[in-house]
């Protein structure tokens, strides 16, 4: 049993706590907030243990809210911390975490230079194995590697080329945009998503372009790639009908976007909306001698999730590959 800590409870934390408390073979031992707002009233109803950062105790005792501990407590009491605190703020925590000797996995807005490795479950999880630091790969790095990952073991890929349509904000970011604008974002190709999928791929031949529309749902990618061998369309429909983090989007499910993706997750009880999987339209999928074309839609808040909960299995050694997949799958309730 493993115990884990979560610093930094927002759309990412929350997520990962309640996920590692699915699995059989973890238990979570705090969540850390830095303000006694709605957010840390949830997780003590939730029933997590709250800790938070030097001199912020009297602002919980002041609302009321009991705190077990501070972040170095936390850490103490962890096997390893999952920090999932805005960007930069992980790369501060580093060398707290490194002195108490607590492994610790970062989130995607950190340097791959702070970490021994960079993470996807399905395409290098055997190299997270042992690691004392490990980053797991922002949502729109996430999603493709999934998709990259079984292309270049059947395949090989020579050229990847992917527009990515990134979501403005998450629904509570009420100060992101933009409202009423399409942004190349940024105006300079490639954009970071590229290099960021080469600290996993690293031989991978990637050129990215981002963009931000107003929307909070979903990131679209529209994908493009020139295979080392010429595909058969279906062959690559049975490949990726058989990833199991992987949704393909059945033609007569009559699912146009990502808001009635959204609202299928909804219907299907799925916690907060969530979509851990890839959604790749099925009839996207099109196959001209080598190149291949799809779109596929990532739900940002959520599709990291599964491979927070892979990569602490990977630092401990304890289980290979396919069965931390299968375990995190099973516990989260994986399959649409
Ligand atoms: P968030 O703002 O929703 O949550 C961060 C939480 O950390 C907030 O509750 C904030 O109050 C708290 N916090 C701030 N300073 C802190 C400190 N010093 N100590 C402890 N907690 C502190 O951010 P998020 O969207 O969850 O992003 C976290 C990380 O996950 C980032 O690296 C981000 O790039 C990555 N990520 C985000 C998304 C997404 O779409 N939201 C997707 C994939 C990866």
């Amino acid at each position: 049993m493993k115990t884990v800590g979560i610093n930094g409870y927002g759309t990412i934390g929350k997520r990962v706590a309640d996920a590692v408390r699915a699995q059989p073979d973890m238990e979570i031992a705090g969540v850390v907030k830095t303000s006694p707002d709605y957010v840390a009233e949830g997780a003590i109803e939730a029933g997590y243990d709250l800790y938070t950062v030097e001199g912020s105790a009297d602002a919980f005792a002041g609302a009321g809210l009991e705190i077990s501990g501070t972040v170095d407590e936390l850490t103490t009491e962890s096997d390893v911390i999952v920090d999932a605190t805005p960007g930069g703020i992980g790369e501060q925590n580093a060398p707290q975490y490194a002195e108490q000797e607590t492994k610790a996995i970062f989130q995607g807005a950190e340097s791959d230079a702070l970490v021994e490795q960079s993470f996807t479950a399905r395409a290098n999880y055997e190299e997270a194995v042992g690691a004392d630091t490990v980053r797991v790969v922002s949502c729109n790095t996430t999603a493709l590697g999934r998709l990259v990952a079984p292309l270049e073991e059947a395949y090989g890929i020579d050229q990847l080329r992917v527009t990515l349509v990134r979501r403005g904000g998450d629904p509570a970011q009420s100060g992101r945009g933009p409202i009423d604008d399409i942004l190349p974002n940024p105006t300079t190709i490639p954009s970071h998503h590229g290099p960021d999928l080469e600290t996993v791929f690293p031989e991978l031949d990637v050129t990215t372009l981002g963009m931000k529309v107003p929307a909070t749902h979903m990131h679209v990618h529209g994908f493009n790639v020139t295979l080392e061998e010429a595909p058969d369309e279906d062959e690559v429909l049975d490949l990726l009908d058989d990833q199991s983090r992987i949704f393909l989007v059945p033609t007569e499910a009559g699912i146009d976007g990502a808001g009635a993706l959204k609202e299928l997750a909804h219907d299907r009880g799925r916690p907060r909306g969530d979509i851990w999987e890839n959604c790749l339209w099925e009839n996207s999928l099109t196959v001209e001698g080598r190149d291949l074309y799809c779109f596929q839609a990532v739900h940002q808040e959520s599709n990291v999730i599964p491979e927070n909960v892979d990569a602490i299995r990977a630092m401990f050694d304890e289980a290979g590959k396919d069965e931390s997949i299968a375990k995190t799958n099973e516990a989260l309730g994986m399959g649409l």
